[in-house]
């Protein structure tokens, strides 16, 4: 699908809201609808035309990358305040024209300047999340992206693991290596900062690694992921550091039979409430219920945590086919151990594709 076509899908969208116009701020809505990779750009996009504001120093960026993808575009540059400009331009819209605006993303302060430069000019409607419901539905060149994102994140794990190990090192040293793994393969950056939690830390779902050495007998929860062309990936292994208890390893297959029951309860049309209660159930049934205190998963793309959700809070609305999104049930046991597992998905018709590749039976290694 071309730029122009995502253009006038949100175009349909602006119908049903009844808007004229839209101003997009938040900077990877601006990417997704223009192909702008900078960190200053704004879109006001109508049915009359598409304008890309932007300051001088991404003049040569934008001529590069957004007029090549969006014909006839027309590339506005601003000195300072880009909200100056871009309320000068909703000001050549129609008067009394209803513009949408980011309000989950705009400033207070930067909303009360607008309505001070508009001066009446345009009604401004809040409308966040209408680009963000487009983002929702992968398209076949998105998904592609997103599995080469997950299988270059899974090699850098699998070769770093080769290498080093994980008995002796600390968790820092191996999300370091993991990290330059990641990009020495090609990766623009990780998609978040890599988790590397063993032992009791691993009770902690978002702990940051520690200068601690991995010890015999614990397990180890590395969570990760790769950016590759703009698309991040997303996955989490529970590895044993030498021979696990048997409490341990009766853990980790009760998380893997959760993730498993999540995975089968998948599908194009259920919600993300009814996915995450499978998987839930396994838990609760084995009474760890408490020790699951997060959602199953997430969607995945230009961002790392997008929507849809897969949780109880979870809209009641059904999934869609072309949609990615993680599957991640962990369980936590304060002071002792954490395990949690987590794949990446897409959404089709005819099933799911799982686009994590390595091994789910707990590794046991050195
Ligand atoms: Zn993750
Ligand atoms: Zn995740």
């Amino acid at each position: 699908m071309s730029l122009l076509e995502r253009v006038g899908r949100l175009l349909g969208e602006l119908a049903l809201h009844d808007l004229d116009a839209l101003l997009v701020s938040r900077p990877p809505n601006v990417r997704y609808l223009t192909a702008f990779t900078g960190s200053n750009g704004l879109a006001l996009v109508s049915s009359g035309q598409i304008i890309f504001i932007t300051d001088f120093r991404y003049l040569t960026q934008a001529e590069e990358e957004v007029a090549p993808v969006l014909p006839g575009v027309r590339i506005e540059i601003g000195t300072g305040d880009l909200l100056e400009l871009a309320a000068q331009l909703v000001r050549e819209q129609e008067p009394g024209a209803r513009v949408g605006f980011d309000d989950r993303h705009l400033t207070v302060a930067e909303h009360r300047r607008l309505c001070e430069l508009l001066d009446g000019g345009a009604v401004l409607v809040g409308c966040g999340g209408v680009v963000e419901a487009l983002r929702e539905v992968k398209e076949p060149s998105e998904q592609e992206r997103i599995a080469a994102a997950a299988q270059l994140a899974d090699e850098a794990l699998a070769q770093t693991l080769a290498q080093t190990g994980l008995i002796g090192r600390t968790e820092r040293e191996i999300a370091i290596a993991l990290e330059l793994q990641m990009r020495t393969l090609g990766a623009e950056s990780a998609s978040f900062p890599t988790i590397v939690a063993s032992g009791e830390h691993g009770a902690l779902p978002h702990a940051q690694p520690r200068a601690v050495e991995v010890r015999r007998g614990q397990l180890v929860t590395i969570d990760w992921g790769a950016i590759l062309d703009g698309y991040c990936s997303d996955c989490t292994r529970t590895f044993a550091a030498g021979e696990p208890s048997d409490h341990a390893r009766e853990i980790y297959e009760l998380v893997l039979a959760a993730q498993i029951a999540g995975l089968d309860a998948l599908a194009v049309g259920r919600t993300g409430r009814e996915v995450d209660a499978a998987a839930r159930a396994v838990i609760e049934q084995a009474g760890l219920g408490d020790h699951f205190g997060h959602g199953l998963g997430h969607g995945v793309g230009l961002e790392i945590h997008e929507s849809p959700r897969l949780s109880k809070i979870a809209p009641e609305q059904p999934l869609r086919e072309g949609t990615v999104v993680t599957v991640e049930p962990g369980v936590y046991l304060p002071g002792e151990l954490g395990v949690r597992i987590e794949d990446l998905v897409v959404l089709g018709c005819s099933g799911v594709r799982n686009l994590s590749s390595l091994s789910k039976e707990l590794s046991v290694l050195q």
